[in-house]
Parts: structure tokens; sequence; C-alpha cells
């Protein structure tokens, strides 16, 4: 029989000691003085952004399931009004529509298995599909049967290397004469027609979006067929440490400047991400050794704080100490994580009080998205509580704050 395959070492679930009660971050810490990496979820901050996103996008927002795929934020985030999901596996398809039976999942992975496109097909009443080859055209069709006049197909435009921290170019899409064939190929089973791209993560730069359209504005016309959707993908900027993006406003109003050169009616959608969920999650970590200006805390790269290793993402921090008072005079850390892996390291800076000890708490934010979602249990390191609370972000985005809202 099919016994599940058994894990050495199994990632724990979070576990939720104050279960029911949101506090702010010092009084949980406070209560729970946690030895382990204490998660604090701020559902209220993703759904202001979340609507905030929605006023002022002109289209159907689609969330990048990926980034964050905690219950809690997911409900915050359908809590903000978005009713579009952008999953890109089987698990993701099967989690968003336990959560939301009513909710349209959008299958946005070019690259699925055949077991994965039946399924979500068949069970989970998917619709769309995302392909960037001919090969992928074909299994989409084969595994729907056709597509039974309900299937909307999206396909996936690659864009030329641009500005983003994260340039995800390499490796999807399909060159433009390509692109344009395939919507040709995809246009006699499609019930309804798109074109997507994505500007990569983290992409400070709207007019980056300007360009992205242009160029789909040219596919399409060089497909000859009609394109019933674009999809401007996800990519929108929050701040970190040293980096302010542009307002919100302002990506709308370089999204409106290239829509522009659409055919007229197309519907635009967008897959933000990182945008609607950064700043609902911060981390608590606790030093558990100090070397002179290395720090040694109980979380790291293999668990929420990847962007903070090799990529070297600034966060925003402080330090807690709740029974005393810590200098007010601050100095350059850098962190080291749990795991045995030299590289298991977060150069920073990090800024501390001088006298930061062994058994403070240092809590880490804008770790929502692509943080707490990539948490391993590597090296045994993987137990975490968490918690939600009632705090602000730990560092604002304009535009994504409550009653940040603009008609579309
Ligand atoms: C990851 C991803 C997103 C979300 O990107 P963000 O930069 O987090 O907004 C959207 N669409 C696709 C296809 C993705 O792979």
């Amino acid at each position: 029989p099919d016994a599940p395959l058994r894990r050495a070492m199994p990632s724990a679930p979070l576990r939720r000691p104050t279960a029911g009660r949101r506090l702010t971050v010092d009084a949980a810490v406070a209560a729970l003085r946690p030895q382990e990496p204490l998660h604090c979820l701020r559902p209220q901050a993703v759904t202001d952004a979340a609507r905030a996103f929605v006023a002022a996008f002109p289209g159907d927002v689609l969330y990048a399931v990926k980034c964050n795929a905690e219950p809690t934020m997911l409900r915050a985030i359908a809590a903000g009004g978005v009713a579009h999901f952008d999953c890109a596996s089987e698990g993701e398809v099967r989690l968003v529509r336990s959560l939301f039976p009513e909710a349209a999942i959008h299958f946005m992975h070019p690259v699925k298995s055949r077991a994965a496109i039946r399924t979500a097909w068949s069970q989970h009443g998917v619709r769309d599909f995302v392909l960037d080859t001919d090969g992928e055209l074909t299994k989409v069709l084969e595994e729907t049967s056709g597509g039974a006049g309900e299937l909307g197909l999206v396909v996936r435009l690659a864009l030329p290397k641009g500005p983003a921290a994260y340039d995800l170019s390499g490796k999807f899409g399909a060159a433009p004469e390509e692109a344009a064939a395939l919507l040709r190929a995809a246009r006699p089973h499609a019930a309804r027609l798109g074109l997507s791209f994505h500007v990569g993560s983290q992409c400070m730069d709207p007019a980056a979006w300007t360009r992205a359209l242009a160029l789909a504005a040219q596919v399409i016309a060089a497909a000859g067929v009609a394109v019933e959707i674009v999809d401007v993908g996800g990519g929108f900027p929050v701040a970190y440490p040293g980096s302010t993006p542009p307002a919100l406003a302002l990506f709308m109003d370089a999204i409106r400047d290239g829509a522009a050169l659409l055919p007229p009616g197309v519907r635009l959608w967008a897959e933000p991400g990182r945008a609607l969920v950064a700043g609902g999650a911060s981390v608590v970590v606790q030093v558990q050794a100090r070397r002179g200006d290395a720090l040694y805390v109980n979380d790291g790269v293999y668990g929420a704080l990847s962007d903070a290793g090799a990529p070297g993402f600034r966060f925003p921090h402080r330090l807690l100490r709740p029974d005393e008072a810590a200098s007010a005079v601050l100095r350059d850390f850098t962190l080291f994580g749990p795991t045995c892996d030299s590289a298991d390291v977060m150069r920073g800076p990090w800024s501390l009080p001088v006298d930061v000890r062994e058994g403070d708490w240092i809590e880490i934010g804008q770790l929502g998205a692509y943080g707490t979602a990539l948490r391993t249990a590597f090296n045994g390191f993987d137990r975490a509580l968490v918690t939600e609370v009632t705090d602000s972000p730990m560092l604002a985005t304009a535009g994504y704050e409550a009653g940040e809202t603009r008609a579309a």
C-alpha cells in the first residue's frame, strides 16, 4: 500500500501559545519569553494592504500564494477584497480551495505535472492555466478534455532582463515571436485568452510595467488574434531599510500608461505577492550567545531569514529586553543563524544597543513575504511559535496603509 514516506526530520507545525488573543509584540515577548523564534502576524496590516491594492489597481487582483500561504494571511487577504488566487502547485490549489470554496483559482506555473492539471481542473474547479510552450498547451488540453468551452489560457511572455531585485526572466516565458505563435495556437481552445509577464520581484521602477505592456501590445498585434486578458504579474516593491519605493499610485499610473497601448476592452490582472504581505509579519529571535560583534540567534537563513543571507536584504529590527533598559548607544552587529552551515550568516549590518547580550530578543520586520514561507527543518531547527499581534508593520510602504485608497 501507499505508506507515506516517513521523513527523518519532519517540519514541526508552528505552535500557537496565545491562540485566540491578539497582544502587542512587546506584551507577547514579556508573557512568553520565547526560546524559539516567534512569528508575529499582523493580519490587519495585510487586510489594509490588500484593500489598498484592490482599490488602486484597474483590474482583477490575484494574490500570489507562494509568497505566504499561512491560512491567517490568506484570510486577511480575502478580507481585503481579494477573490482571486495565483497558485503554482497542486498543494497551493488544495489549500486555497479548502479555505475559500468560491474563490477563483488560477494555475500560473508554466510547467505543471499532468496530475496537477487534471486534479485542479476536475476536483478544484480551476479554469485558468498559464503556459509558455506548445508542449504545455498540449498537456493542458489533454488533461482537461479540451477545456469543455470553459478554459482560460494565459501565455507567459519572457521579458528582457530588468531592474528588479529578483530577476525572473531566466526561467519562464516565451520570447515575443513564440508568444505570438502560442496565442494563435491557443485561441481556438480558449474561452478566455491572456498574455502575462512578470517584471521581477521587488522592482523599484514603475516604468518597467509601461515597457512590458508596450511589448505585450506588440505581441498581441503580431499574433493577430483577440486577447481578453493582460496579466501584469507581481513584483510590486515594499520598503526595506535604505530602500524606499515610489508610492503605489505611481505604479498604477505607469500601468495605465502602458495599458493605453493595448487593444480596447482588454481586462487587466495583477499577481502581487510581496506587496500585500511583507509588512504583515515579523519574527522575534533570541540571542543565544555573543562573541564580540557576532550574535548567535535562534533563526537564520534556513528559517525565516533566507533573504538576509546571500541575497543581502536588510530588514527593520529592534532589541527587546522586557525587564530592563538597554543602552541607547548603538553599534553594528553580524547575526549568525542556528545551523552548523557557515552560510547561515546575515551580515546586515544590524544596528543594536552596544550592550546586547545572551537572552535578549530581536524583532525583525518585513518578513511576511518570502520569510515565514521559506522555513525548513534543516539541522532540526524547525520549531517556532506563532501569534497574532496588533502592531503596525515595522516599516510602512507608501500607498498600502489603512485608508489609502484611490479610485480605479
Ligand atoms: C512569485 C510570483 C508572483 C509574486 O511576485 P511578487 O514579487 O512577490 O509580487 C507573481 N506571479 C508569479 C508568476 C510569480 O512567480
